[in-house]
């Protein structure tokens, strides 16, 4: 199908479900409410649990500071340093991501993939509640990279 006719069927497609506002209601309701709620409840959670790690990984590295007399316990600390540093530059994604999807559910939109729409597969939101994309897109931009 060259682009011209691609077109021209989305266009058909649209104009389809746009005569029947019924279906488009539906589906909305199927996705929407108890089962969102279930993620949204997940997520939640998973913020806060974050959060706290962050905010406690600070702590840790003031305390850290006090130690480090002679040259093995500075090697330790640097170790520490690092390896808590890595940690948390990985927890701050992850809170980025958990906080884009909770927004993601405030405007109705969570459960739908962030490149072509569609919608992300039960299993996967259940196993990453915070996916942007289906595993299609997911697959294409792991390979794009
Ligand atoms: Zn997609």
């Amino acid at each position: 199908m060259d682009v011209q006719s691609h077109l021209r069927y989305l266009e058909q497609e649209i104009a389809g479900l746009t005569a029947r506002p019924d279906i488009l209601r539906l589906e909305w309701l199927r996705m929407d409410k108890s089962r969102v709620a279930k993620f949204e409840d997940i997520l939640t959670k998973k913020r806060e649990e974050l959060r706290r790690n962050l905010a406690r990984t600070q702590e840790e590295r003031s305390e850290a500071h006090e130690f480090g007399r002679d040259e093995g316990d500075r090697a330790t600390a640097s170790l520490s340093k690092e390896m808590s540093f890595r940690q948390k530059a990985q927890e701050r994604g992850l809170l980025m991501l958990v906080e884009a999807a909770l927004g993601r559910v405030n405007n109705g939109t969570f459960g739908e993939c962030l490149n072509c729409g569609q919608e992300i597969g039960a299993n996967r939101l259940t196993a990453v509640p915070w996916s942007r994309y289906c595993i299609t897109c997911q697959e294409l931009i792991v390979e794009q990279q």
